[in-house]
C-alpha cells in the first residue's frame, strides 16, 4: 500500500502552539458581538461569556486556553461525525447518491431547499440531510441506532459522551420543524426508517455534551486518517475521514461556508450551542466554544479564534508559496536540476 500524502508542512513546536492558542483566545475575547441561540429554549440560559479554545495535534498533544473543558451540546457538529460513521458502514457511492454533497445556499433548517431539489436532502450538514443520514445508520431498532451513534461519537472524542437531558427535552418539545422535514423526506421516498424516530435520534445526537477539547480531539481524529491520536483507536478509514472533510469544506458553516473557506481555508463544522470543530488534515484539530452567534448560527468568537490559529499556525490548505528555483527561465529535466 502506498502511503497517503497529506497537505504540506507540520505544526510549530509545542511551546509555540501553546502560546498561539492562548493568544488566539485573548484576541477573540475583544469581541462581544452576536446573540446566544434561543429557538431551543434551554440554550438561552447559557453563560454567554464562556469561551474555550483547544488544539489537538495528530501526535496526541493537546493545548488549551480559557474554558476549554466547559461542556455544551454538540448540536450540528454531530452531523459531521455521524456522516463519517455512515460512510464507514455504507461506502462513498451509496452515501453520495442518497444524501448528496452540494451546498443548498439556504438556512440549515430550510424546508424550501428540499422542495427546490425534488425532495433531495442535498448534503449531510443541513437538517434534512442529517436526519436522512441518521436514518441510514444500520440498526434493528431505534435504541440500537442511538447506541451506535453514541458509541461512535464517543470513540471520536476518546471518552464516553453523555446526553444533556434538559437540552434534549427542550429541543424535542419544540422541534416541530425538524419533524416536518422528516415527514417531507418520507413523502419523497428519501427516508426508509420511521422518520419521527429518526428525528428523535437526531435530536439526541445533537444533545450530546462535549467540550472544546473534545471537539479538538474529534477533529484531530479526522486529521489523523481516522485514528484517534489520544486513544490510538481507529474510528473510521482514512478515505472516510477524507470524504468527510471534503463535504465539510463546502457545507460546514451553512450558507456562510464560502466565506469561512475564504477566510480560514480549512474544513470545519459549527453548531448552534456555540461550538466549532476545524480540521487541518495531517496536522490536527481545533475546537472552540463561545455561545454568541452570528446571524446564520456560527460562533463569533469561535470564528475569530479559528481564523487566528489557521493563519498563525500555517494551516490554510490554500496557502500558496513560491518554490526555490534556479535562475529563470527554468525547466526541470527528468533527472537533473
Ligand atoms: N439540533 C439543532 C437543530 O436541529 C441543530 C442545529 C444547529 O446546530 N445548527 O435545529
Amino acid at each position: 500500500m502506498t502511503a497517503v500524502r497529506v497537505s504540506t508542512g507540520s505544526l510549530p513546536g509545542w511551546e509555540e502552539v501553546d502560546r498561539l492558542v492562548v493568544e488566539a483566545h485573548r484576541d477573540a475575547l475583544e469581541t462581544h458581538e452576536g446573540e446566544v441561540a434561543t429557538y431551543i429554549p434551554r440554550l438561552a440560559s447559557v453563560d454567554p461569556e464562556l469561551f474555550g479554545v483547544s488544539v489537538a495535534e495528530v501526535d496526541g498533544a493537546v493545548h488549551t486556553a480559557g474554558d476549554a473543558h466547559a461542556t455544551f451540546s454538540i448540536q450540528s457538529i454531530s452531523k459531521a461525525f455521524v456522516y463519517a460513521l455512515v460512510c464507514e458502514e455504507l461506502g462513498h457511492d451509496t452515501v453520495r447518491e442518497r444524501i448528496g454533497v452540494n451546498n443548498t445556499g439556504l438556512a440549515f433548517n430550510s424546508v424550501m431547499a428540499i422542495e427546490l431539489n425534488d425532495g433531495h436532502p442535498m448534503n449531510p450538514m443541513v437538517n434534512a440531510g442529517a436526519i436522512a443520514t441518521t436514518a441510514l445508520v444500520p440498526a434493528r431498532s431505534t435504541d440500537e441506532r442511538w447506541e451506535r451513534i453514541q458509541r461512535g461519537l464517543s470513540a471520536f472524542a476518546g471518552r464516553r459522551l453523555e446526553l444533556d437531558g434538559e437540552v434534549y427535552t427542550s429541543e424535542a418539545d419544540t422541534n416541530q420543524r425538524n419533524r416536518a422535514i422528516g415527514i417531507l423526506l418520507q413523502a419523497y421516498g428519501r427516508i426508509d426508517a420511521d422518520p419521527l424516530a429518526a428525528v428523535d435520534v437526531y435530536t439526541r445526537q445533537c444533545s450530546l455534551l462535549v467540550s472544546a477539547t473534545d471537539l479538538a480531539v474529534m477533529g484531530a481524529t479526522l486529521a489523523d486518517g481516522g485514528v484517534n491520536p489520544v486513544t490510538g483507536e481507529r474510528v473510521v478509514a482514512a478515505s472516510v475521514a477524507r470524504d468527510t472533510l471534503a463535504v465539510l469544506a463546502s457545507t460546514g458553516l451553512y450558507e456562510r461556508s464560502g466565506e469561512w473557506l475564504f477566510e480560514i481555508g480549512l474544513p470545519g463544522k459549527s453548531g448552534v450551542a456555540g461550538g466549532i470543530v476545524t480540521v487541518s488534515p495531517g496536522k490536527g484539530g481545533i475546537g472552540v466554544f463561545s455561545p454568541r452567534l452570528d446571524r446564520v448560527g456560527n460562533s463569533v468568537r469561535g470564528q475569530r479564534a479559528t481564523r487566528f490559529l489557521s493563519r498563525s499556525l500555517g494551516l490554510d490548505v490554500f496557502a500558496s508559496d513560491t518554490h526555490e528555483h534556479g535562475p529563470y527561465p527554468y525547466t526541470r529535466e527528468k533527472d537533473g536540476r
